[in-house]
């Protein structure tokens, strides 16, 4: 692999892993590499983490022609740093290049080149209880043009950034409310891809039920707004009769790579699992007849994310009562267990920098 690396001259302080926040502290370097028209992907290379200059007809900040992703890496018990189904997610960034008109990168060259970004920043992954170092792979369109078409030039970056135990005091379920006003995406649109936009589209419907006191939004269906699709920036599981459940990938539901964990844990634990339509009015049904046992969320950031309420037009629904479901806590404690190494995996799950 043809990967270039220039160290800085100057690295900053580690910070106190008990007080760290999510996206705000970077790491000392950054992976870099170019798209052009004549040369393809090009320049790989380690630098150090640095500003981007732009000219303020850049294509990404008129027309939003920039994708990203989310994975993270973790300290196991015996001070390995491993990777969480790192594949999922390169190829899921080259599904998303395909729908936004993005030049696919190599994807075995990318995850080669995180490895070696983060043998430099080991140092940064840490090792508290719960704690990680997120990566952020993105790709923007740089060609400084105000016309709006595909742009002919692409950087591709990923920045590190040290989190925090998402639960530092345990479980906090989250109360959601379910939007009849808003809708995330459509059939046909980018609901599916992680491209910037979507999540433009979605702070003024997030800000509304935070203003009604909840934490997110629950998203229906963009044509029939009955049929539910995802929570905030998360999947959604529901355990009916026993039953968990998940809305199928619609088209406009992005697949996320921990709702697919989730899945097949619960099939390789022979506990039934189905992926299908499922309407608010068959959740607020199983309710009123006591057969809604829990909700919860799905995604890199929480894992898993206990939902306590939700409410639907004049409707408040305590699920489980405003508790973390059993389910819940399996599905966490077993896919943490599997990320920091307390527990095997499935084959592929758990990729050493090696
Ligand atoms: C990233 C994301 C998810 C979760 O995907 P994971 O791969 O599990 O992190 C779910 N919904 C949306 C809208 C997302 O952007």
């Amino acid at each position: 692999m043809d990967l270039s690396i220039k160290k800085a001259d100057h690295l900053n302080p580690l910070p106190d892993e008990s007080c760290l926040a999510f996206g705000t502290l970077f790491t000392d370097h950054m992976l870099n590499m170019d798209y052009n028209q004549k040369k393809g992907w090009h320049n790989l290379r380690i630098e150090p983490y640095q500003p981007i200059v732009m000219d303020p007809a850049t294509m990404v900040l008129h027309y939003g022609q920039a994708i990203f992703e989310g994975l993270k890496a973790f300290r196991s018990g015996t001070d390995e740093i491993v990777l969480f189904r790192p594949q999922e997610n390169f190829a899921r960034l080259n599904r998303s290049a395909r729908r936004m008109c993005i030049p696919e990168i190599d994807e075995e060259q990318a995850l080669c080149a995180l490895k070696e970004l983060l043998r430099i920043e080991s140092r940064w992954v840490p090792s508290t209880a719960g704690t990680s170092l997120y990566i952020r792979p993105t790709i923007i369109a740089t060609d400084p043009y105000l016309g709006l078409g595909v742009s002919n030039t692409y950087r591709f970056f990923i920045i590190l950034c040290p989190v925090g135990a998402y639960y530092k005091e345990g479980f906090d379920p989250v109360r959601i409310w379910v939007t009849e006003k808003y809708v995330r995406a459509v059939p046909g649109g980018v609901g599916e891809v992680k491209t910037a936009g979507n999540y433009a589209a979605s702070l003024y419907a997030g800000s509304d039920a935070k203003a009604n006191g909840y934490t997110q939004v629950l998203w229906l269906d963009g044509v029939e707004r009955k049929y539910i699709e995802e929570v905030g920036a998360m999947n959604i599981f529901f355990v009916i009769d026993g039953e968990i459940v998940t809305p199928k990938l619609s088209g406009s539901i992005l697949p996320g790579i921990t709702r697919d964990s989730v899945i097949q844990l619960a099939r390789k634990w022979d506990v039934p699992v189905a992926e299908r339509r499922i309407s608010i009015d068959e959740v607020v049904s199983a309710h009123e007849s006591g057969k809604l046992g829990e909700v919860f969320g799905s995604g890199t950031a929480a894992v898993i994310s206990p939902v306590g309420e939700i409410r639907y037009k004049e409707k408040s629904m305590s699920i489980a009562g405003g508790k973390v479901g059993p389910w819940a806590h399996r599905f966490f404690d077993a896919l943490t267990d599997i990320q920091y190494g307390r527990k095997p995996g499935p084959d592929g799950w758990v990729v050493p920098l090696g």
